[in-house]
Order: structure tokens, then C-alpha cells, then sequence
């Protein structure tokens, strides 16, 4: 089975089995959640099945046992809590001297190699310069910038980059999602199977932080289609919700850098969506009073969101989406929260002002 949406790592290792030019040694690099240890796993597989050259059948004994963890030709390395360590590597380096026991050769698969620390990793470089000839290592990383060089060096390199938007919505699909949660997470993902998960997680339990956030960011003011005649967000509700929020994420540390900066992105990601669509449309969103409620019944956190921003306009909203990025990234570069939150907040205000004000302009001026 080649990875999918991963047409480099594909073609390497479609390339190897059907030539029967195996490498001794690859090295399964990308970002997190895109496929690399199943698509490691598979390899091990077709090396190791006994019915087939140029895949595995998926269906032998030798296949069930190599997806069961039990195949005694395959160990599997991942790190404890401190790491990969010699002990680990040395153990591994004894199992791979004794040659196959039932198959053709013997595999050794290191999850997460970069956390192998500088002795195990120099221990391993010697198998690597000089293997026992029925020998396979497969290695997956992360951080290939954490590796030696060395051992970079002795493997061949199988890259792998973020998963098409296509490939996340059908893997989460066939996880259990609806087509609407799929592609709400795909689109939120990165191209990371972990991430989608991690943000669908975010989205259905929610512990009001993001929904916290955006009404703080909105001043607390009554939305003009409910009737209210806002002239102005209300300054002072605007300043004193970013005062508590800033409590809050100094009360919990720095944790909670992770959590905003997620919450930031789901934050643009509605503001993205809510410019993409018409005005009249936006009172749709699940969520909004008369929505379709599906997102509501699933968490809605993000039909809320999206109920929230539906009184700004495309122009508002394209700037507000150009502070909120800014200030993510300020946050993941360790800025102090406390200080680009309240410049957030301050430049949310003004942007929303602004409008509203050259909006009663216009109006009395007719
Ligand atoms: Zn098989």
C-alpha cells in the first residue's frame, strides 16, 4: 500500500520493491501527522510477506503479524520518557545480528529517531556504516535537523510534505466525520492528519476560551441585525474583557500559548469563511439564529463564531483577519501574551469604530 497524497515517498518506495533494490537503510522524514510510521509500517509489510514482491497482501500471516506488533522479524523502537536511549539501541542492534527468522530479512523500525540521544545515535551509526547483510532499518523523524549527520548520511531520504486538502477530508471520512466536520478540520489542519484531529477536538470541547475570546474581541456589543443601533463597540466592555482574559492566561502560564495560538487560527479561519461569503448568506451559519444548527449539534463552537462576525463587513473583515494573523505569530515567536493581546484588542476596536463611524456618515449625509 504506497502513502497516499505523499507522491515522492510513493514513487522511492514503489521504486525499490519493484526493482528489488532495497536500500539497508531510509529515513521517513516530513511533518508531524502526515503518514510517515504507517507508511513505514506498510513497508515493513511488503518486505516481509511472503506472497507478494511489490506490495504486501495485507492478508498473510506474515502481513497480520507485522500490523499486530508481533512479527519476529520486525522490533520496534519508539522513545520513553527520556528518549531513545543506548540501552534501547544495543537491544535492537542484538536482534538485528541474529539474521531473519522467518522471513527474507529482518526489519528495525525507530520511531521519532531524532530522540535518540548522542550515545544510542552513535551506537547505531555503526550498523548503519557497516549492517549485517538481511537487514533493514527504517527511521521516522519529525526534526531531521535533530539527526546526526552522519546518520542522515547512511539512509536513503523518503520526504514527506503536508497532506492535500482532498486526502485529509476522505482519511477523516473514513474516520467517522460528516463530510461538513471534515472539511471544516481538514481545512484547519495544515495538511496533518494529528492536527485535523487535534483541531476537530478544540472545536467540539471547547472550553468557551475561543468563544470568550471573540465576543471580548467584539466588545460585548449587540450585533446591528438583532436591532440594536451600535454607533460605536462599547470601549469600556471591550477593555475590561481583555483584562480578564489576560488574568486568565496568566493565571494558567504559559500552557496557554498553545491554546490561543489554536484558538487564533480558528478565529481566522471564521474570518476567512465569513468574507468568503455574501452578507445576506452569513445568517445561515449553523449556529446563527435560523441556522441549519447542524454545527450546533456537534459542539458549534464555530457556527457561534461565525454567528458573531455576522454583522462586519468583506473590508472589516479582511483587516481584522490581517491583525489576528499578526498577532499569532507574534505569540508563537514568544512574544508577551498580556502585550499582543491588548494590541489585538485596541486594533480590533479601531478597525470595527472606523467602519461603523464612516458608515453613520455616509448615512447622514444623504
Ligand atoms: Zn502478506
Amino acid at each position: 500500500m504506497v502513502p497516499e497524497g505523499q507522491p515522492r515517498a510513493a514513487r522511492i518506495l514503489k521504486g525499490a520493491l519493484g526493482s528489488g533494490k532495497v536500500s539497508h537503510a531510509y529515513l521517513f522524514h516530513g511533518p508531524a501527522g502526515v503518514g510517515k510510521a504507517t507508511a513505514a509500517r506498510h513497508f515493513v509489510m511488503a518486505l516481509l510477506c511472503p506472497q507478494t514482491r511489490e506490495q504486501a497482501c495485507g492478508e498473510c500471516s506474515s502481513c497480520r503479524r507485522v500490523l499486530g506488533g508481533n512479527h519476529p522479524d520486525l522490533q520496534v523502537l519508539s522513545p520513553e520518557l527520556d528518549g531513545l536511549g543506548i540501552a534501547q539501541v544495543r537491544s535492537l542492534i542484538r536482534f538485528l545480528s541474529s539474521g531473519p527468522y522467518q522471513g527474507p530479512v529482518r526489519c528495525a523500525l525507530i520511531l521519532d529517531s531524532d530522540q535518540m540521544n548522542r550515545p544510542a545515535a552513535n551506537a547505531l551509526l555503526k550498523t548503519l556504516e557497516d549492517p549485517p547483510v538481511y537487514t533493514r532499518l527504517l527511521l521516522t523523524t519529525d526534526n531531521p535537523a535533530h539527526l546526526l549527520s552522519t546518520v542522515i548520511s547512511r539512509c536513503q531520504s523518503v520526504p514527506f510534505g503536508p497532506l492535500p486538502h482532498d486526502v485529509l477530508e476522505k482519511l477523516l471520512s473514513q474516520r467517522g466525520f460528516s463530510a461538513e466536520r471534515a472539511s471544516l478540520a481538514a481545512a484547519l489542519a495544515g495538511g496533518s492528519i494529528t492536527r485535523a484531529m487535534e483541531m476537530d477536538g478544540l472545536l467540539a470541547d471547547d472550553d468557551g476560551g475561543l468563544l470568550a475570546l471573540t465576543r471580548a474581541l467584539m466588545g460585548q456589543g449587540r450585533s446591528d441585525r438583532e436591532g440594536g443601533s451600535r454607533t460605536a463597540v462599547d470601549s469600556s466592555s471591550g477593555i475590561r474583557a481583555a483584562v480578564e482574559l489576560r488574568a486568565r492566561v496568566s493565571r494558567s502560564g504559559e500552557g496557554q500559548r498553545g491554546n490561543l495560538v489554536q484558538q487564533l487560527t480558528v478565529l481566522l479561519c471564521c474570518l476567512a469563511e465569513a468574507w468568503g461569503k455574501p452578507a445576506e448568506s452569513r445568517n445561515n451559519y449553523p449556529g446563527a439564529a435560523g441556522g441549519t444548527g447542524r454545527w450546533i449539534e456537534e459542539g458549534g463552537t464555530y457556527g457561534q463564531v461565525l454567528a458573531n462576525l455576522a454583522g462586519y463587513s468583506p473590508s472589516v473583515l479582511g483587516r481584522l483577519g490581517g491583525y489576528v494573523m499578526e498577532t499569532k505569530r507574534a505569540i508563537e515567536e514568544n512574544a508577551n501574551i498580556g502585550l499582543a493581546l491588548e494590541a489585538l484588542f485596541l486594533r480590533w476596536r479601531e478597525a470595527v469604530n472606523h467602519a461603523q463611524g464612516s458608515r453613520s456618515t455616509l448615512q447622514a449625509s444623504r
